[in-house]
Parts: C-alpha cells; structure tokens; sequence
C-alpha cells in the first residue's frame, strides 16, 4: 500500500531493471537511478560484478538486489529495462566464451520477451566490438564492421550483434521502444582490481611499482570515456522519443594509443614502473574512435571529463581498494 501511495505522489518515478547491475557500468547507472527517485531492481549473476560495488544502495528503500543469471527468463513488473548483463573484459568473456554467448543472446531473447509482455521500454549495452578491427576511422554508426566470426573474440563480438538483430527485429515485428547503444572503452571507480582491462590493469601494476603490461608494439588505439559522462548518455538515450532507437555510438572521441596511456598512467601515479612489452592478443583491433555525431544530435551529449581528470579519480578509487585489502591482510 505504501509502495502504491509512493508512486502516485512521484509520477515521474519509474520501475527500472537494470541486468548487470553490480558490475561496473551497472552499478554507477543503478547508483544514478536510485538518486533520481526510481524504483530499481538490480539483477546479477555476479560472475564478474560484485556486492562490494552496490553495498551503498543495499539500504536504501527504492533499490533491491536479485542474484538471477539472464539466460533463464524471469517474470517482473518494470517499465524499463537496461539490460546490461555480460562479462566486458577480453580475459573473462573468454574464460566461458559458450556461456558469454548465451548472455548475449539467451539473456537479449529473455529481456526482450520481458520488455514485450509488460511493454517496457528497453536499452541494449552494444559496443564498438561490433565494428570488429575496423578498417574507417573513427567509426560511424552506417560502418558494417570487420568481425572474424570464429576467432576468440567471436563469442563476445558475435554475440552483441546477434543481441542487436534482435532488438530491432523486436522492434519492427513487435513494435518494442528500443534504444540501443554502442559503448566504446569506459573507465572509472568500481572497476574491479583484476578486471583485465587496459586502464585498470595498468594503474593496479603502476601502484604496485610492477612492470606495465603493454601488448604487442603499444601502437594500437583505444578512445576511452569516463564513466560519468557515460551513465549520462544512457540516461538521455531512455528519455528520447519512440523513432530514436539507435544504434547510436557512446564514448570520447579522444584517441590514445597503448604506449602513451602507459606512460601518462606513469606520469600520475608518480610509479617507478618500467614499461614491459607482452604478446598482442588474438585479433586485438589496431584503431577505435567513436564518431559521435549522432550522440550530440539525438541526445544533446558530448563527454566532458578529460582523460588526465578521469584517470586521477581512477587511480584515487584504486589506491583506496588496494589499501583496504592490504589492512584485511595484516588484520588476519
Ligand atoms: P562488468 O563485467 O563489470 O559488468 C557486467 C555485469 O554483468 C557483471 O556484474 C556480471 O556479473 C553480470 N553478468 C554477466 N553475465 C551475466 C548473466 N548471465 N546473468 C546475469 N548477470 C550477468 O562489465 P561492464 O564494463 O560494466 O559492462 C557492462 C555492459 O556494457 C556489458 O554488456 C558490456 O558488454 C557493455 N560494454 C561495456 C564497455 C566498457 O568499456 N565498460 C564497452 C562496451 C560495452
Ligand atoms: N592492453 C595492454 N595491456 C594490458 C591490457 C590490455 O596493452 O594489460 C591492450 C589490449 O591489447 C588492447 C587495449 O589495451 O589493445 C585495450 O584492451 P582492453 O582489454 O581494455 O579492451 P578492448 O578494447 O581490447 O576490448
């Protein structure tokens, strides 16, 4: 009754589903989400998120938490969904590649049938891997992509775009509101220590005074978003009308090639790390730029946190993360 009451007050509050929700991005949009009034549930596996990213909201009244896997179905009451369930580091979506398919695919079939029996409106984490190893620079929305679809990078890559056929076949069969949005590198606090990711591992191995693990020549390009901004951007994306259904680029248009991010990591940080050169992965992609001209048009957006203001609040969430579990290691 109380629950019913809160609601008629607060008509702009929405019950929101956000799958992935204790991950990294999950777990700031959620954060933003509960700020702003909404009724959110969080749903989880927790296979590379963690409770410790969502212990603040766990007491606040408008957010609960459910330990559900997407690639079964489940039956809620929402009125928007983020689905944003899947592993997003290349070491973890490849660690069970059959089952990050299965996320992708499995858990796109599961929201959307979600979406279409309580008629909500839903948004879909895409990402620049769709555009495989590009061969245009930056990449617009209309670029096809470049995908080896059987290399290790498939289950993930392939996966997304499956997700994205999906969407949009839900979108002209069942006439679902969709906004989909193609994410490209994101950072930030709630990254998890050994996520494996470029910005995260290199300021771990830079506080640790450990060598900087740069793979292949350094040269290969990533253009990488704060996470702030980047939860802005989906926030305005789910607030645009029915026709704006995406795919629409998210991410900074500033590019960095590996090498300098690894030396610009060691000029923050103030680390004696040395720079240590390691195997370049399987079908790593040599360039990515989001052109984001669509993003500024559609959802009046353009990121505003620089990369040195953004790497320095990084390094700050880590070296609080890194202390505390040394204090938990002397404590036992
Ligand atoms: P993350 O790994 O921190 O978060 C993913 C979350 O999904 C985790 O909490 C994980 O436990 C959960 N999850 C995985 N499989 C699940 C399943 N089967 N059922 C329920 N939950 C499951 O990654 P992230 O960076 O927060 O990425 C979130 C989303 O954004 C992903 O879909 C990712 O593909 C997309 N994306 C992220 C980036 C980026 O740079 N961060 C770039 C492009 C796309
Ligand atoms: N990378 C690196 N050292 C690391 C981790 C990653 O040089 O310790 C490189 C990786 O080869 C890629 C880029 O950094 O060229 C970005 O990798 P990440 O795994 O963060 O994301 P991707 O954009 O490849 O999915």
């Amino acid at each position: 009754m109380v629950k019913v009451m809160d609601r008629v007050l607060n008509m702009e509050s929405k019950r929101v589903l956000v799958t992935g929700g204790a991950g990294f991005l999950g777990s700031h949009l959620c954060g933003r989400l509960v700020d702003q009034g909404h009724d959110v549930i969080c749903l989880d596996n927790l296979y590379t998120g963690s409770k410790r990213n969502i212990t603040g909201l766990l007491d606040r009244p408008n957010f609960e938490f459910i330990r559900h896997d997407v690639t079964f179905p489940i039956y809620l009451e929402v009125d928007q969904i983020y689905n944003l369930a899947c592993p997003a580091s290349p070491i973890h979506y490849q660690s069970d590649p059959v089952q990050t398919t299965k996320t992708s695919v499995h858990g796109a079939i599961n929201m959307l049938g979600l979406a279409k029996r309580t008629g909500a409106k839903i948004f879909q984490a895409s990402t620049s891997e769709v555009y495989g190893d590009p061969e245009e620079n930056p990449q617009t929305e209309e670029y096809r992509g470049s995908v080896n679809p059987i290399g290790r990078r498939s289950c993930y890559d392939e996966g997304k775009r499956c997700a994205e056929t999906l969407f949009f076949d839900y979108n002209r069969q069942h006439s679902l509101e969709i906004k989909v949005a193609r994410i490209f590198n994101t950072y930030g606090p709630n990254m998890h220590p050994n996520d494996g990711r470029v910005v995260s591992n290199f300021i771990v191995q830079a506080l640790s005074n450990d060598p900087i693990t740069v793979y292949g020549s350094g040269l290969q390009t990533r253009s990488f978003c704060y996470v702030t901004d980047l939860i802005e951007s989906f926030v305005s994306f789910m607030k645009t009308d029915k026709e704006v259904t995406g795919p629409i680029n998210l991410g900074n248009p500033r590019e960095l090639a590996m090498i300098d991010l690894a030396e610009l990591v060691i000029d923050l940080t103030g680390s004696s790390s040395v720079i240590k050169k390691a195997a370049l992965p399987q079908d790593d992609p040599k360039q990515r730029r989001p052109d984001i001209t669509k993003a500024k048009k559609f959802l009046d957006w353009k990121p505003r946190v620089e990369i040195e203001e953004g790497l320095l609040l990084t390094i700050q969430y880590f070296e609080d993360i890194l202390s505390a579990e040394a204090m938990d290691l002397t404590d036992r």
